[in-house]
This record gives C-alpha cells, structure tokens and sequence, in this order.
C-alpha cells in the first residue's frame, strides 16, 4: 500500500511579477508607485485594462486581450 502524500507546491518567496497588472499598450507590469489606470474595455465590457502613466501620456493604442477592440 502506497502512502501519497501531498505535498504543496510553494512558491519562492520572491516578488511576484506576474501579480502587477500589465500595461495593454505596452505589455510591461505596472508598479504599484506608478501612475496606471485601469478602466473596463468600452467594448466587451468583461476585461479589465491597465495602461502605464507612459503610455497614456503618449496616448499608445491599447488592445483588448478578450474582443481585440483597439483604442487611443
Ligand atoms: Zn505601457
Ligand atoms: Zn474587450
């Protein structure tokens, strides 16, 4: 008889990146010191989108990962 023990997969103690939100412009994670905004897609309405204080000074395009809808 086999004795299966469940071991919990835990992770390193290190900063999460992958838990900063994403910039939809310009893919990169948004630090919590910077000035992003998040706003639901004005189309879809389901995706919640960032954009780095960067790319919304330049007025990048943003893409929408659920419908693709595209905006300034
Ligand atoms: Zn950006
Ligand atoms: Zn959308």
């Amino acid at each position: 008889m086999a004795l299966e023990l469940e071991v919990p997969r835990r992770q390193p103690s290190i900063v999460d990146a992958t838990k900063l939100p994403m910039c939809a412009s310009c893919g990169r994670p948004i630090t919590p010191w910077e000035k992003g905004v998040a706003f639901v897609c004005p189309n879809c309405g389901e995706v919640v989108i960032w954009r780095c204080a960067r790319c919304r000074k330049m007025g990048v395009v943003y893409r929408c990962p659920k419908c693709g809808f595209e905006g300034p």
